[in-house]
């Protein structure tokens, strides 16, 4: 049974459409179960109706015409309850209804499971049989496993329009998919998918114009040609050792790279329009399929050969240039996974949003798209990225929405959205030299977060205080090696004089769980929770003791270094920590030079810190709340595993009670307390850090002047008052929803949603 899975799901899984990854699994299962008859209803999603939309057995003339109401018939009753139903006489059910067009009035045994996908259910696998018997445990337990498996798949498809033509009702109907927010605002653009080198399945479908057809032939033709040189090298360099049998194996890749099936199926669909990469990876999937499909193992490890041969000439196609047209004006960069170098190829200028299917609103994508002032959608995982490249869409980053080749209506709606957000962000550019000051008067100073030397110009263009996070493993992250104390001293020297008198908090090497050194490769199977920030650094002391004095050098003469060290979860590693800032003090102030003791700060982003926070307190100059990493530990839910992001709320009531218990521990000991996670730059979670007495804030360049408008309309004692209301409350979105309310009531609706109004795109169809 596990074999015959197996095949049906990757079968399924290669499958080019819906109505074909449908089709392929009716089939597939209705011939493993011995059945008269297997079909799946899906559910419409713009009319109140499942409809047949395969069958093996049934009438085909009823696939697409078949329908029930939801909650009508045997299929109401699975979507209803999301369990299996296994009868042995559907007939005899009270919910039955007969649907005359499928003529399956010879049918007796009845098994319904749900497809699930995000906890919604997307629609029913049904098995009929004439004879009246239920089905066995087994029976109903493959079925079961079969709709697990696929409902990923199904989701997938019907994102990529699958279900369209069911639809046919307004034509002005919109696709969506739904992610996370990753940065605020909403951009209306082209597509670009981006994807990693190498690899065949990543390649997404692109179109060459008839004009280029025959030079896109031609690479093609001389990428084979350069593999076929390869592979008669290699033979003959390994001749001498290889046994002949398995010298036959390079005659088989000579003979699979001469053949008409591999070279002549791509080049025909080069010839219908695909470009050469896109065609390659359509060949070659065509091709291993079939031979997954064989029973002989022997056989079926060919499908592994088939794939070497398609990555080599992927590779060679991808030589040089990758291939690559130009960005289009508004780029709408789209990935599974969007790095920091991806996003920052683009030229700035034309890129308009960020969509990536990994991530959540904490992870690096998110915080550098922020950074940039681009709206972005991350965890998208329903993403069917190689089919997006060039295809119109929007990105609603205060949604977390995507939507592809969106109707006529909807554009001019964004549009205009994205006019009003852009005359916000001028409006709110006046504010660029205004003191963060609540309306009775209490002063939040509002520091940036930066990493790259070239933010320095945008933070200091928003009118931040300061630098209230500089995240130096950036530095670290670009270079081949740990960069020497010379070359860290001139990186941080050339930030602190930037901001100079302003204070900077430079922050000492935080590595490890998500942020690899290339060249300190870190093997865990709990990365999170493993060697991470001070952990690595206590540890070498020689790494440790370079980067501190550096810093301290780097701060000569100008006297604006705070010390931020990350990841403490007990005080041992503070005291450790200054006992070696002692030495390092010393060892540069033994030959003369005067520099003065920076302030010392401590994040607080695990759990053990937050109940300990007085005895931190005690020991340094201020805390500054870690917020990505205090709500990752305090919920349980890693900060980039899309699949949970639902789940990563920084408004969460715990999230909330712990920042109130960190600023009343450091208040005792007479202590500041600051916030440098993301949620400092949520306008709502901004105004409820200021009704719990936080002393500044320190956030991206690009979301400060919103927070800072927030803190101008507000006295300390409304923010008290509506903190209090909050924590009243027991759900995430219910605190957002009741401060959004607030945010509108004061007039401040465009923080909650893009332009100055709040949101009306729902009238559009879609
Ligand atoms: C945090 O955890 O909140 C934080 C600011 O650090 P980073 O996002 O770099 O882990
Ligand atoms: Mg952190």
């Amino acid at each position: 049974m596990l074999n015959t899975l197996r095949r049906i799901i990757q079968e399924v899984n290669a499958a080019q459409n819906l109505p074909q990854a449908l089709a392929i699994m009716v089939k597939r299962v209705k011939q493993a179960v011995a059945v008269e008859t297997c079909s799946v209803f899906l559910a419409a999603p713009h009319t109140q109706h499942f409809v047949l939309m395969a069958s093996d057995g049934l009438n085909p003339a009823a696939i697409g015409v078949a329908r029930l109401a939801r909650g009508e018939g045997l299929i109401g009753v699975i979507a209803e309850t999301a369990e299996p139903l296994n009868l042995d006489n559907a007939p005899d059910h009270p919910r039955y209804r007969f649907i005359a067009e499928t003529g399956e009035e010879r049918l007796h045994a009845f098994l319904g499971v749900p497809i699930i996908h995000h906890r919604k259910v997307l629609g029913v696998l049904v098995i009929r049989q004439r004879a009246r018997r239920r089905f066995d445990e087994d029976e109903v337990a493959f079925l079961v496993t079969v709709a697990a498996q696929l409902s990923g798949a199904i989701a997938h498809a019907e994102a990529s329009g699958g279900i369209d033509g069911l639809r046919g009702t307004s034509g002005d109907e919109t696709r969506y998919i739904d992610g996370l927010p990753g940065a605020p605002g909403v951009a209306v653009g082209t597509a670009m998918v981006v994807y990693p080198p190498a690899d065949l399945d990543a390649v997404p479908d692109r179109k060459v114009t008839t004009d280029n057809i025959e030079t896109e032939v031609a690479t093609f033709m001389a990428a084979v040609m350069a593999v076929q040189t390869d592979i008669q090298a290699l033979s003959e360099r390994l001749n001498p050792v290889l046994r002949a049998e398995d010298r036959a194996l390079f005659d088989a890749y000579r003979l699979m790279l001469g053949s008409d099936s591999l070279v002549d199926k791509t080049v025909e669909r080069i010839r219908q329009g695909s470009w050469a990469s896109g065609a390659l990876r359509e060949t070659v999937n065509e091709h291993a399929r079939i031979f997954d499909e064989m029973d002989d193992p022997y056989i079926r490890e060919r499908a592994e050969d088939i794939r070497d041969l398609g990555r080599r000439i992927l590779v060679c196609l991808q030589k040089g240039k990758r291939n690559q047209p130009p960005y289009p004006d508004k780029t709408i960069l789209i990935g599974e996974e969007i790095t920091a170098t991806t996003l920052a190829e683009v030229p700035h200028e034309k890129l308009a949003g960020v969509v990536s299917a990994r991530g959540s609103s904490s992870s690096h994508v998110a915080i550098l798209a922020r950074a940039l002032g681009v709206p972005a959608v991350v965890g998208a995982d329903d993403l069917p990225v190689a089919r997006l490249d060039g295809q119109e869409m929007i990105v609603d980053g205060h949604l977390g929405r995507l939507f592809i080749q969106p109707s006529a209506g909807l554009r001019a709606e964004f549009a205009r959205l994205e006019r009003e957000e852009a005359e916000l962000t001028a409006g709110l550019a006046e504010l660029r030299d205004q003191p963060a000051m609540t309306t009775d008067g209490a002063h939040i100073p509002l520091y940036a977060n930066t990493g790259l030397l070239a933010d320095i110009a945008s933070s200091l263009n928003s009118g931040a205080e300061g630098i209230g996070l500089y995240r130096t493993e950036i530095p670290f992250m670009v270079r081949p090696h740990f960069p020497s104390e010379e070359e860290q001293r001139r990186v941080y020297r050339q930030v602190l004089e930037s901001y100079a008198p302003r204070p900077v908090t430079l922050r000492t090497l935080d590595v490890g769980g998500d942020k690899e050194l290339p060249y300190f490769p870190i093997e865990e199977d709990n990365p999170f929770l493993g060697w991470r920030g001070i952990r690595i650094t206590l540890d070498h002391p020689e790494i440790f003791l370079v980067q501190l004095r550096a810093m301290l050098r780097a701060s000569s003469g100008l006297d604006n270094l705070n010390l931020l060290l990350p990841m403490i979860s007990s005080v041992t590693e503070i005291d450790d920590t200054l006992a070696l800032l002692e030495r390092a003090w010393r060892d540069v102030t033994e030959s003369g030079e005067t520099i003065a003791r920076p302030r010392i700060g401590v994040m607080v982003e695990v759990p053990s810190a937050v109940y300990q926070a007085e005895s931190l307190a005690r020991r340094v100059d201020f805390l500054s709340i870690g917020s990505n990493d205090l709500t990752q530990y305090l919920l349980a839910v890693d900060r980039n595993n899309a699949r949970v992001a639902g789940l990563y709320d920084s408004l969460h009531p715990a999230v909330l009670h712990a920042a109130m218990q960190v600023i009343e521990g450091a208040h005792r000991q007479n202590k500041p307390v600051s916030v440098c996670g993301e949620m400092a730059g949520d306008p709502a979670a901004a105004l409820l850090l200021v009704g719990m007495g936080i002393d500044s804030l320190s956030m991206s360049a690009s979301s400060l002047p919103r927070v800072k408008w927030v803190i101008r309309n507000f006295s300390r004692a409304q923010a008290r008052d509506i903190l209090n209301e909050a924590l009243t409350l027991e759900h995430p979105a219910a605190i957002r929803a009741r401060v959004n309310e607030r945010l509108m009531e004061a007039g401040l609706g465009g923080l909650v949603r893009g332009g100055t109004q709040p949101a009306s795109h729902t009238t559009v169809g879609y």
